[in-house]
């Protein structure tokens, strides 16, 4: 294994040549494949991976000293980041060998796109109450339901999918994840128009959509906890800066000499709040074994509060759609920020995860908890 030193080397040495690579590329997918392409065939792809996949098996240390030195220097990951920061690394944690042979190395190349099919209709954050089923028959899995609110499914491959395989039991046991390819005539993608204008996300709607027998996660039955496993790799990688940002602080500063503001001591201790904010998420990234709910809700407390600055400073110039602002609209950003609070899982649910499990406070009370999922009322 190569010290340090060395290996930042090598990084330095990738990341120089990647500015040619990306110089025709344009659209955001389409750069962030030419470099997750290169960085794979380069070995830089699965850092913290076994050796038998592609990977590195490389201690967390360098995993860290990669980011360092590729921060600001390479594309985001794009419509990749479901794949690469969440479905991936449970399938290497928790999948049999053939998943493992399966997807780890196309996803982490860029040779496929990953979904999240969690949340339905009646589904969001008790999430644990989703109706979707999966029924098995021969060497195949039979899908029937709908999802909502997946990002990204217009352009995936596969999805990591929840559905329910034993209505009999109560509703966290009779879960399964299972990989749902999702270029099939049983899935349908509905686009869903958000109030940005951007379709981010959208519908999905399986119709005897069809699974390889072999392609449940774990086991039978053992959906829950591999949910709560990739959740908590959401909410880390959020937590760490992955996803949507939020308006950066330099963004605000600049907008405020602009407007002839920057004096202005409410906005100025405003301003220095979102700067210690940002170093604290980043101090608190850096520690090892910390609930990734906290680093969660720091993050969406930042974005809030940066749309609410910019929302005092931008209007009512920032109202114009296309406000010829650099890093995009003021009205884009602050339109989007609701988002952070509500992807990975609600504020309101980190709180009582937190409540829960780190302040051991009692559960909260659930009256279909205990008793099978087919005898549940629902809507
Ligand atoms: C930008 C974005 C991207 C997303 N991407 C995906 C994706 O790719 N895949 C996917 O599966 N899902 C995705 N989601 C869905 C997301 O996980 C859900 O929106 C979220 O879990 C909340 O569920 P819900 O929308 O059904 O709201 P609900 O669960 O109906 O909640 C409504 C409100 O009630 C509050 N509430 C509900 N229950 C409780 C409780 N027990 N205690 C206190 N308050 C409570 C909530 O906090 C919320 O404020 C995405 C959402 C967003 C905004």
């Amino acid at each position: 294994m190569s010290t340090e030193a060395e290996f930042r080397h090598e990084v330095r040495e990738f990341l120089e040549s990647l500015p040619s690579l990306l110089v025709d590329a344009d659209d955001p997918l389409e750069r962030a494949r030419i470099y997750l392409r290169a960085r794979f065939d380069a070995g830089l792809g699965a850092l913290d991976y076994p050796t038998g996949h592609g990977g590195r098996d490389l201690p967390r240390e360098f995993v860290s000293a990669y980011r360092q030195e590729a921060s600001g220097r390479v594309p985001g990951e794009a419509g990749f980041g479901i794949g690469i920061s969440m479905c991936l690394p449970t399938i290497r944690d928790h999948g049999s060998h053939e998943l493992r042979e399966r997807f780890l190395r196309p996803g982490l190349r860029g040779d496929e796109i990953w979904c999240q099919l969690y949340s339905e209709p009646g589904a969001g954050s008790d999430l644990a109450g989703l109706a979707t089923r999966a029924v098995r028959d021969g060497d195949e899995w039979i899908v029937n339901g709908q999802k909502v609110w997946t990002s990204g499914a217009v352009d995936a491959d596969m999805g990591i999918l929840l559905a329910r395989t034993d209505p009999t039991v109560p509703k966290h046991r009779g879960i399964s994840m299972l990989v749902l390819p999702m270029d099939q005539p049983g899935v349908e993608v509905r686009p869903l128009r958000q109030m940005t204008g951007v379709s981010h996300f959208n519908e999905v709607f399986m119709e005897d959509a069809r699974i390889p027998a072999g392609w449940v996660v774990a086991s039978e039955g053992d959906g829950w906890r591999l949910a709560v496993a990739l959740l908590a790799y959401e909410r880390s990688s959020l937590g760490a800066g992955g996803g949507r940002q939020p308006i950066s602080t330099d963004r605000l500063i600049d907008l405020a000499r602009e407007r002839a503001v920057n004096t202005d001591p409410v906005l100025r201790q405003d301003l220095a709040r979102l700067h210690s904010q940002a170093s604290i998420v980043g101090w608190l990234n850096q520690r090892s074994g910390i609930h990734p709910s906290v680093t969660k809700l720091w993050r969406s407390r930042q974005g809030r509060l940066a749309s609410g600055i910019a929302g005092r400073l931008a209007f009512p110039g920032g109202a114009a759609w296309d406000d010829g602002a650099e890093g995009g609209s003021w009205a884009y950003g602050i339109l989007d920020s609701p988002a952070h609070s509500l992807g990975g899982g609600t504020d309101e649910i980190q709180r009582s995860t937190l409540g829960e499990r780190v302040l051991g406070l009692p559960r909260e009370p659930a009256v279909d908890r205990d008793i099978p999922f087919s005898d549940v009322r629902r809507n």
